[in-house]
């Protein structure tokens, strides 16, 4: 074995510490005039580490000479300036400077300074402008002042160059290594400065390797970003810190340069980094990181500036800013400042107001608009089948059947971002999506429907299907089940009697008996309809349509009932009436039965209504109909909604539709409501006060009774808000208002069911002690 000579290399000279090069303004006169046949006036230009001057040549152009620093090579100096046509050629727009060539036709030259040191030096176009004063950048230049940022960033997305990941501190991910300089620290900027390297070290450098990234200016702060007089930005100089780092790293550069020392550093920041966000959304794990990205770039400032002052007096002022912007992350809490970065990149205003504070505004501008529960949850973030609140307390959604493929699913937002990117238009104009939306649905629904209406809400769709049955039928009335729910409309209230007030009850609508609760009493289940028809028409209100939501969501959570409702809905065309099935509720695979409810009847309705889980909490919904019933109406009333099936609403619905097919999401929902309703078999052996459960998939009701057996609604409130405070979202329905509603998003795990057994268990121990 050898071992290899040992060799003491020389030592690289410390770019941080190698001083600019040393021409005087004759010397870089001469170099003007020399390579580039230009001669004029030269000024000195600001400049870290490299030698700049402004010419103003003979021949009227305005440029600058620049000399870079002797550490820096030529090929560092070719990234730079093939970076630098890159980002022109991709965003012609961005005002960066141009490379003028040599006379020979180089982008740049060595040259040799009277002290024998070599520098590059190129010349560039001038570009007018000032440099912004801290302060005086409101939120419009802010926004601006991020939205470039993020320009920038993306017309260099596409750039590589061998010498992009030449070491260099002012990389932010190379913030441990400010460590060695940290001796000439007094106390407290040790201080703080250890604070945020420890959190950089804990936080920040385990994820650093999975950041996107690519080459980056890594230095748009006041001093090389040009504005004009209103502060629009003219132009963007000094590549010199470019280098292959996190992308997310060329926002906290320009958050933590411009505007450290600002009071209003985290209003201001809101601006930059919304405005970043509206070219470059932010990733989930950048916008965490932010924080402590801005806090690594201050401390690196405040470490090279107080270094410089002891060894380089003529290199360094104060790094006053930056310590204060240290200062304030510490006073704030790096925690919470973090936090508030990373709302910002949500979109989400980083000072909420306090839950007591928002329950009063609410008040004042919503009046008595109900909330759920006694205690009021102050929702912030939905994650499948959680939601989380102010406080970061995470509940299990076992309420909200909207986001029937769970809460925020990644595939749904995706394709609403990218659709409202795109376009948004009415239907009114040829477009794919609503067209594809329409055929997948009549894809899937009951035989007869070919025609679609697209609209906004299930409201809406139920009033237009009672338009058009009316108009179809020449009748005016309706029947409805007693407690039935169809929607807030004028026409639509009408028909859902669980909203009349006292002595309301419209002349046209005839209320039908529900039928009993369970599948096994079906055979014994008789419809009243012939009566309620009877009355109606010795009434004079033959009947337009008969509405019913196959699950009987809030007559208490009855279905299914096929045989009750083929009887009824036989009794109903007899009377000449069409039947809608309203699937608003119960669509979309809840019942586990295939995706329409309906389907299993064997019923054929004349109009079918969707909505709620229809765009995952888009507002869409739409009516399937037969043509013979559809087309009349749509020709005679020439009907159109604005943004009925609009270009973003038809995504969202095509995006659902996708992952309830992709995630097996009908057959689920039969796997774990069968699962939960055995739990909830169980609850019912050991309490006394569960009367029966149902079930029809994820669609679940628990009947709460008191001692004697009657409808208990007060304690089933109890039961609700006691579930609410350990955790646990449910509602109640029913006539009587004792029935639990349980209908989670359909992507809930038999852990989740598991969790919403257990605790309704201790819900009602806790409720009779
Ligand atoms: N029909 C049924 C069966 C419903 O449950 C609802 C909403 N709860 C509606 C219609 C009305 O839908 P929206 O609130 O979207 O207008």
């Amino acid at each position: 074995m050898t071992t290899a000579p040992e060799r003491t290399p020389a030592p690289a000279p410390d770019p941080l510490a190698e001083p600019r090069p040393s021409f005087t303004n004759e010397g870089a006169a001469t170099v003007l005039s020399h390579l580039y046949g230009v001669s004029g006036a030269l000024s000195p230009l600001h400049g870290e580490r490299d030698l700049n001057f402004k010419v103003d040549a003979a021949d009227g152009r305005r440029l600058v000479l620049k000399l870079h620093n002797p550490v820096d090579s030529a090929a560092v100096v070719e990234m730079r300036t093939l970076a630098i046509a890159h980002a022109r050629r991709v965003d012609p727009s961005l005002p960066l400077p141009e490379v003028v060539p040599t006379v020979a036709g180089a982008a740049a030259e060595p040259v040799t300074a009277p002290d024998g040191r070599v520098s590059e030096v190129q010349l560039f176009t001038f570009l007018e402008g000032r440099h912004a004063k801290l302060g005086e950048l409101g939120d419009r230049a802010l926004r601006d002042w991020g939205r470039t940022v993020a320009r920038l960033g993306r017309a260099l997305r596409g750039f590589a160059h061998p010498e992009a990941a030449y070491p260099i501190q002012w990389d932010v991910r190379r913030t441990p290594a400010i460590r060695d300089r940290i001796g000439v620290l007094g106390d407290e900027e040790r201080r703080l400065v250890d604070a945020v390297v420890d959190r950089f070290e804990a936080n920040v450098v385990p994820r650093l390797e999975s950041l996107r990234s690519q080459v980056i200016h890594n230095d748009m702060s006041r001093w090389n970003v040009l504005v004009d007089a209103d502060l629009h930005i003219t132009g963007i100089t000094d590549f010199g810190d470019m280098t292959h780092t996190a992308l997310v790293c060329d926002l906290a550069v320009a958050l933590a340069t411009v505007l450290a020392g600002r009071e209003d550093f985290f209003d201001a920041a809101e601006q930059m980094v919304s405005g970043y966000c509206e070219v470059t959304p932010l990733e989930p794990e950048e916008a965490a990181l932010l924080g402590d990205l801005v806090a690594a770039r201050s401390a690196t400032d405040v470490v090279v500036t107080i270094w410089r002052l002891a060894d380089h007096p003529h290199m360094s002022d104060l790094p006053v800013a930056p310590t204060e912007l240290l200062r304030l992350f510490d006073r704030t809490g790096f925690e919470q400042a973090a936090s508030r970065l990373e709302r910002a990149a949500a979109g989400l205003p980083y000072r909420p107001r306090t839950t007591p504070e928002l329950a009063s505004a609410r008040r004042k501008v919503l009046g008595p608009l109900e909330t759920s529960y006694d205690e009021p949850l102050h929702l912030v973030r939905g994650d499948g089948v959680h939601l989380f609140d102010a406080d970061g307390r995470r509940y299990l959604d076992a309420y909200n059947n909207v986001p029937v493929v769970g809460h925020c699913h990644p595939a749904v937002s995706a394709a609403i971002a990218a659709q409202a990117r795109r376009l948004v238009t009415n239907t009114r104009y040829l477009q794919e999506a609503s067209v594809e939306l329409a055929e997948r649905l009549l894809s899937t629904a009951p035989d007869g429907l070919d025609r679609v209406l697209f609209v906004n809400s299930g409201s809406e769709a139920n009033d237009v299907a009672w338009r058009m049955a009316r108009f179809a039928t020449g009748h005016d009335g309706a029947v409805v089940t007693r407690f039935a729910y169809h929607g807030v409309t004028q026409a639509t209230t009408d028909l859902s009697p669980e909203e009349w007030p006292g002595g309301f009850a419209p002349a046209h609508v005839g209320l039908l008996a529900p039928p009993p609760t369970q599948r096994a009493k079906d055979a014994d289940v008789v419809s009243d309809a012939g009566a309620v028809l009877d009355t109606m028409g010795a009434g004079g209100h033959a009947p337009a349509a008969l509405f019913i939501d196959p699950g009987f969501t809030s007559d208490g959570v009855l279905g299914p009932a096929h045989r009750w409702l083929r009887d009824t809905v036989t009794a109903a065309r007899g009377a000449g009436a069409l039947f809608v099935a309203d699937e608003v509720q119960v669509g979309y695979g809840r019942t586990g039965d295939g995706l329409w409810s309906i389907g299993p009847s064997g019923i054929e309705p004349d109009l079918l209504t969707l909505g709620k889980p229809m765009g995952n909490g888009f507002p869409v919904a739409a009516v399937l109909g037969r043509s013979d019933v559809v087309d009349p109406f749509m020709t005679a009333t020439g009907y159109f909604s604005t943004f009925g099936g609009n270009t973003l609403a038809c995504a969202a619905a095509l995006a659902v539709l996708r992952v309830v097919e992709e995630e097996g999401i009908v057959v689920h929902a039969a796997r774990t409501g069968a699962y939960l309703r055995a739990l909830l078999d169980d609850v019912a052996a050991r309490h006394a006060a569960v009367g029966s459960v149902r079930n029809w998939g994820l669609l679940l009701g628990v009947e709460i009774v008191s001692d004697d057996g009657s409808p208990d609604a007060k304690l089933a409130s109890t039961v609700v808000n006691r579930l609410r405070r350990l955790g646990v979202l449910v509602g109640t329905t029913s006539p009587a208002g004792n029935v639990l509603k349980i209908r989670p998003p359909l992507v809930l795990e038999r852990r989740e069911a598991d969790e919403i057994a257990g605790r309704l268990s201790e819900a009602l121990a806790a409720a009779h002690s």
